[in-house]
């Protein structure tokens, strides 16, 4: 009910507009708060690239979008070898899509029994930043939705890198014994923090031990359930990268980045990108549920063992410095950067 006035209201000003949805109907829950902000940020602000406020695994190097292509079109060969439905959830600059598509053209039989590219993105900015990255492809049906719902295909081939930590989140603290959830209130009119008593039934108390965080994320169990339909009794695979963690950490993973820097999020609503980590137990569970099992690996190995190594090589073979290629592969890699705090999530399909 909020998001239905956002766009007129608030480009005066977000923040009074948070203020006065508290002063008129109380505090607001955290996945509210997260809702509205990504919805202003996303549609607004030219948010991912060195220039911006963050970088992602395929804006560091191309090689990312391109060994997620080799995985992709082995699979197919093997699983599928029919016409084919490629749909990305939140596809940001199209970066990823664009070194996907370009790798699969190498591959003739792959690239012509592509259907449908589906893109499923919210904000009409990112949508034309897409399709002017993705313009050399316009032999292909490219098609934006803002619902995977909306997508009919068939031998689906699912991918989502850094969607899933932009979805909204609940948070809930235990403290005395009792369960709250986290709350933005105010206070001589400006935002704080609060608690207030659990009323969803999302949590017991089994979950806590006192002054524990729990984050549960209804956004992404419904995702997890979209895909899920698409891709149950083997009518396609999903992928699903991000960062994230298999044991909950039982503290809040909520942060909010602009220019490359964490920036407090109670002054930056709607100004910064506000993601929490994955948990990837959570998912990999919605799925089991679905009778879809699935693999989960760090980034770092997902990579390696599709060849990243070799392909850095093979750059570098044909010309591309090496000090960039090796930078770009440490970035992607190394455990002290992206290597083990991104996990890979991969569908597994029966052969
Ligand atoms: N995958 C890209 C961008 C990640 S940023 C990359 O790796 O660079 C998150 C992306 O998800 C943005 O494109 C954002 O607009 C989109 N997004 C966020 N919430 C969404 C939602 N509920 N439905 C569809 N897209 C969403």
């Amino acid at each position: 009910m909020y998001l239905k006035n956002l766009t007129l209201q608030m480009k005066n000003n977000i923040q009074d507009y948070i203020i006065n949805i508290i002063k008129n109907h109380g505090p607001l829950t955290i996945d509210i708060i997260i809702q509205i902000s990504s919805n202003y940020y996303y549609s607004n602000f030219d948010s991912i690239g060195e220039k911006s406020d963050f970088i992602t695994a395929p804006e560091i190097s191309q090689m990312f979008g391109e060994i997620v292509a080799i995985y992709l079109i082995d699979i197919w060969y093997r699983k599928f070898n029919k016409p084919l439905t490629l749909v990305e959830l939140g596809p940001g600059n199209g970066t990823m899509m664009h070194d996907i598509l370009r790798t699969a053209k190498q591959f003739k039989n792959f690239y012509s029994n592509i259907k449908e590219v589906a893109l499923i993105e919210t904000s009409p900015y990112l949508v034309n930043k897409q399709k002017s990255r993705l313009k050399d492809f316009n032999n292909l049906n490219i098609t934006w939705y803002t619902n995977i719902d909306d997508v009919k295909g068939d031998n689906y081939l699912i991918i989502a890198n850094e969607f899933f930590d932009a979805l909204p989140i609940k948070q809930f603290y235990y403290k005395d014994n009792k369960i709250f959830e986290v709350v933005i209130s105010l206070s001589d009119n400006k935002l704080i923090y609060g608690l207030i008593e659990n009323s969803s039934n999302l949590i017991t108390n089994s979950h806590f031990k006192n002054s524990q965080f729990i984050e549960i994320s209804d956004y992404r169990k419904k995702y997890t359930d979209h895909i899920s339909k698409k891709i149950s009794n083997d009518k396609g695979i999903a992928l699903i990268i991000d960062y994230g963690y298999l044991k909950n950490p039982n503290k809040s993973t909520l942060q909010a980045v602009k220019n490359h820097k964490k920036v407090n999020l109670l002054d930056n609503i709607g100004y910064a990108d506000i993601t929490s980590l994955v948990n990837f137990t959570d998912i990999k569970n919605d799925f089991i549920k679905n009778n879809i099992s699935s693999n989960i690996l760090d980034q770092s190995e997902f990579l390696t063992k599709n060849c990243i190594i070799e392909r850095a090589e093979s750059l570098i073979k044909s010309r591309a410095s090496r000090e960039k290629i090796n930078f770009q592969l440490n970035k992607l890699i190394a455990n002290d950067e992206m290597g083990t705090l991104f996990k890979v999530l991969t569908t597994s399909p029966t052969f």
